[in-house]
């Protein structure tokens, strides 16, 4: 099973793509724990990730699709994957179309998660005081600058993808076992 899952931030992408793990057996590639990883490490990557993530920027197509091109060479990558966070650019989606097409692989769905912004704000803000600050990019403020990256540079994906014809609509604002209910309908349809 070969999945992306989207939506804006604190829609329950990276929850839902802990379930889905679980079920299909596939790992979760998420650009945003690695490019997290990177800085707790301290590497290059992670140096140059550092700022642009705190004030919740897009990190460059290079650094991210290089991530992904990597991690797509994995061994566990053969059977599937869920990509949770990518692509976040047209270029990304299509830097991801060339590499699928060179593995002579597709995607089976596009899972996108709808949820109402104002709804959002306070998911975060939960996540922000459950995780005891240590996501920098987690605050009201940076909030609302990844919010308008999404609908700017992300949300035009969903039309990108529903041109393949292979969005699956989700409604996030329900519970998280509602939601990962929904997604399995969709995608045994
Ligand atoms: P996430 O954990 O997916 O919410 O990502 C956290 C942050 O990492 C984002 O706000 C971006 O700064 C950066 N990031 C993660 N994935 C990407 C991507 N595909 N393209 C550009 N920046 C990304």
């Amino acid at each position: 099973m070969r999945l992306i899952i989207m939506g804006p931030p604190g829609a329950g992408k990276g929850t839902q793509a802990q379930i889905l793990v679980e079920k299909y057996s596939i790992p979760q590639l998420s650009t945003g724990d690695i490019l997290r990883a990177a800085i707790e490490a301290k590497t290059p990557m992670g140096l140059q990730a550092k700022e642009i993530m705190a004030r919740g920027d897009l990190v460059p197509d290079e650094v991210v699709c290089g991530i992904v091109s990597e991690r797509l060479d994995g061994d566990d990558a053969k059977v599937g994957f869920v990509l949770d966070g990518f692509p976040r650019t047209i270029a990304q989606a299509e830097e991801l179309d060339a590499m699928m097409t060179e593995k002579g692989v597709a995607l089976d769905a596009v899972i996108s998660l709808e949820v109402d912004a104002d709804a959002l704000v306070e998911r975060i803000k939960k996540r922000a005081a459950e995780s005891g600050g240590s996501r920098a990019d987690d605050n009201e403020e940076v909030l609302r600058n990844r919010l308008d990256v999404y609908g700017e540079l992300t949300e035009p994906l969903i039309a990108y993808y529903a041109k393949q014809g292979n969005v699956k609509h989700i409604d996030g604002m329900a519970s998280i076992k509602d939601v990962t209910a929904s997604i399995a309908q969709e995608l045994n349809k």
